[in-house]
């Protein structure tokens, strides 16, 4: 190969790191923060909804342990789904933004990455007003998704602990990794959609009974769970 070739290889693969690894990176190092509160704190998110099937028995078991949490939703989703969306706020939890259609960012040309932003952001906030936090699927940014967020005044969320809940589990295995994750300050990813965005069929089913001796136990060992107003943000608010 020419130095000429070498040169030209180098640069494609110095910008394609540019693109999506590094923001990605970037963003996976920052993990979130939250308040200090009088008991310790953990943060429920859940991604991939609104799902006919699976949200509304979700949201019937926060409602019952009275837990907040906050939904990463879709809007691909959420415009056939819109009541779940609203039904979401109206019982205390937040909307956070994941995307229109659910995409690896890293693998989306500039110009996809920006409609799908565009036309999710826009499904969303119609629906909801403003929508302050974000994570895009697979937690993977590139350069449109992580500029867009930021000019928009989105903050990022990330996490600390997943489960693997996608993937269709015994409650038992399930309920054991939601314990070794449970810690103050932690912020869990689950999903509330898992079927039609790359997870097994019954998945949800398990995290769902796993879920609710997971609230039960950790509401008992004198654990608070709290909404998105108690992640700790630059602005400090
Ligand atoms: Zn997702």
């Amino acid at each position: 190969m020419k130095s000429t070739s070498y040169i030209a290889l180098a640069a494609l693969t110095g910008a394609a790191f540019l693109y999506g690894p590094l923001p990605t990176l970037a963003h996976r190092m920052t993990k979130p923060t939250l308040k200090k509160g009088e008991k310790p704190r953990m943060l429920l998110s859940f991604d991939d909804g609104p799902s006919p099937r699976n949200t509304p028995r979700l949201l019937d078991t926060l409602k019952e342990y009275q837990v907040p949490a906050v939904f990463f939703v879709l809007g691909d989703k959420a415009r056939f789904y819109p009541q779940l969306v609203r039904r979401m706020v109206s019982e205390g939890h937040s909307v956070g933004f994941h995307a229109h259609v659910h995409r690896n960012q890293m693998m989306q040309n500039p110009i996809s990455a920006t409609i799908d932003f565009e036309r999710g952001l826009h499904t969303l906030r119609k629906l909801v007003g403003s929508v302050r936090f974000y994570r895009p699927p697979h937690g993977c940014f590139n350069v449109v998704s992580s500029l867009r967020a930021k000019s928009g005044g989105l903050i990022p969320l990330m996490w600390h602990r997943h489960v693997r809940d996608w993937k269709k589990q015994g409650v038992e295995e399930l309920l054991e990794k939601l314990r070794e994750a449970r810690r103050p300050g932690a912020v869990l990813l689950l999903h509330d959609a898992s079927d039609d965005t790359g997870g097994e069929p019954g998945a949800f089913d398990s995290m769902h009974e796993a879920l609710k001796i997971f609230l039960s136990e950790s509401l008992e060992l004198g654990y608070d769970f709290v909404g998105a107003d108690a992640v700790e943000t630059e602005e400090g608010q």
